[in-house]
């Protein structure tokens, strides 16, 4: 991890460092040995709420510094109970990060171990999630462990195996929260909070916080302050969308990918197989890409994202399960090929570019059929974009004949029918320079055409 560009703050009584949030010198070194020179904005205003046990309902940008914000103070806490009271022995958990997926929660965990780095081994975390071994994780959570990182299905596994207790957890956290509270994920975490004290503190980070899933919070959350911090003025991130027809689409984003020789670019697809289906199409037009997805083994998910991270994969293609959380340093773009269902995913997925201050660019390419759902997107993410077209690239003003045979409406009678677009000016390609080259599972779904990938295990 790496300082950047994040914006200095001076809020919360006018902190502008660490020390005067209330954090203590063990982490505080640590922030300064790690080049973060301030806090940022969600840091400056949840980080005291938090020392002081408060629970906390934070929506914030995605990159914009959330992870550091409850695991800063649970480091905090968890030290200075060790320091007036006896361990615990048996295997208890003072503190429980829910995340959705196996990738975020090595992330989360290797953020906890690089930040308690000056507790000299003290604070001991521990990440469990599937796809690897189970016995592994078992041992490694011998003697309980003081932060645990889980997904939430491995998690139940484990418990049931009595390789971990949940009655002694002081502090939850559920990262995405949205997606956690959502539909997919009910079950496993009821089954999980039975199994916790009521009395604990909470915290429940998100970038976008859908209405449907305000409702359930009212049940976890006690007096919470509520912070809500999106603002798309403060972001660093530059969206654009592309119109054009559906059967060009790959040969624009190839065009795209050489014209702006991206270092990188990561490029959402809705179904497994499309990443392959793309990538060989890709492929024929002389561009190398690797595919991630949650039918992949965890090995090869690891080799990927981690040559991905390194920069040695420079185009990767993914499904949703690469959405949420993900931190890709300056990551210069990702492209929206096919539109997420949600427009809560749109904010997810684009976060993964324009994270903690830098540069990012965000693309969507829309064919006709999409231009109704990309209006949802907008409305829903209160965004308006305005609709550009790419030379060579222009999309027919009205759909194609033979595009969506089944899906097209019945034509309405001559003078009753749509009105023409007003075709829109083609974009200079000039404009992409500078940004290009800027140098700043659902596993339990077995239908390939699922959007929500989440691992459950
Ligand atoms: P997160 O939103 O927690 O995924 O953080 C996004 C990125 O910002 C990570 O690479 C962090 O290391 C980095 N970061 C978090 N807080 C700060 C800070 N106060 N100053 C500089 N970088 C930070």
């Amino acid at each position: 991890m790496t300082s950047a560009n994040l914006p200095p703050v001076t809020s919360h009584d006018g902190a502008t460092n660490f020390a005067d949030l209330g954090l203590i010198a063990p982490i505080t070194n640590r922030l300064t040995e790690m080049d973060y020179k301030t806090p940022t904005p969600i840091q400056a205003k949840a980080i005291p709420s938090v020392i002081a046990g408060k629970d906390l309902l934070a929506g914030a940008n995605t990159g914009s510094g959330k992870t550091a914000t409850f695991v800063l103070p649970i480091l905090q806490k968890i030290h200075q109970a060790q320091q007036s009271a006896k361990k615990d022995k048996g295997n208890f958990v003072s503190a429980l990060v829910l995340v959705p997926t196996r990738e975020l929660a090595k992330q989360v965990a290797d953020s906890v171990k690089s930040y308690a780095v000056y507790f000299n081994g003290a604070i001991k975390s521990t990440a469990v999630f599937g796809g690897v071994s189970a016995n592994t994780q078992m041992l490694a959570l011998r003697g309980g462990t003081d932060v645990l990182v889980a997904t939430p299905g491995r998690l139940i596994d484990l418990i049931s195996s009595n390789a971990i207790k949940l009655d002694r957890v002081e502090t939850l956290v559920l990262d995405e929260a949205d997606r956690m509270l959502s539909l997919g994920f009910t079950e496993e975490l009821s089954a999980l909070l039975a199994l916790m004290p009521q009395k604990k503190q909470t915290l429940l980070f998100s970038a976008t916080f859908p209405e449907e899933v305000r409702s359930l919070t009212d049940n976890l959350l006690i007096n919470p302050v509520e912070l809500q911090l999106q603002s798309a003025d403060a972001s660093t991130l530059v969206q654009r969308v592309f119109t054009v027809n559906r059967d060009k689409k790959t040969a624009l984003l190839a065009e795209l990918i050489k014209q702006n020789k991206w270092r990188q670019a990561l490029i959402f697809v809705n179904a497994k197989n499309s990443c392959k289906h793309l990538a060989d199409k890709l492929s024929k037009r002389g561009i190398t890409a690797e595919v991630f997805h949650g039918d992949k083994g965890q090995g090869a998910r690891n080799r990927v994202l981690d040559g991905f991270k390194a920069g040695e994969i420079e185009v990767l293609i993914a499904t949703d399960i690469a959405a949420r959380g993900l931190d890709i340093e300056k990551l210069p773009v990702v492209i929206n090929f096919d539109l997420p269902r949600s427009p809560a995913d749109y904010m997810h997925r684009i976060g993964r570019s324009g994270r903690a201050g830098e540069v990012g660019l965000a693309l969507s390419l829309i064919a006709h059929a999409d231009y109704h759902h990309f209006s949802i997107i907008e409305k829903k993410n209160k965004i308006r974009l305005e609709r550009e077209t790419f030379v060579g690239f222009e999309p027919d003003e009205e759909m194609p004949d033979d595009e969506y045979a089944v899906e097209k409406p019945m034509a309405k009678p001559a003078g009753t029918g749509k009105k023409k677009k007003k075709k829109q000016a083609p974009v200079n390609v000039d404009i992409w320079a500078g940004i290009g080259n800027n140098d700043s599972d659902n596993e339990n779904s077995s239908t390939d055409d699922s959007t929500k990938e989440d691992d459950f295990q």
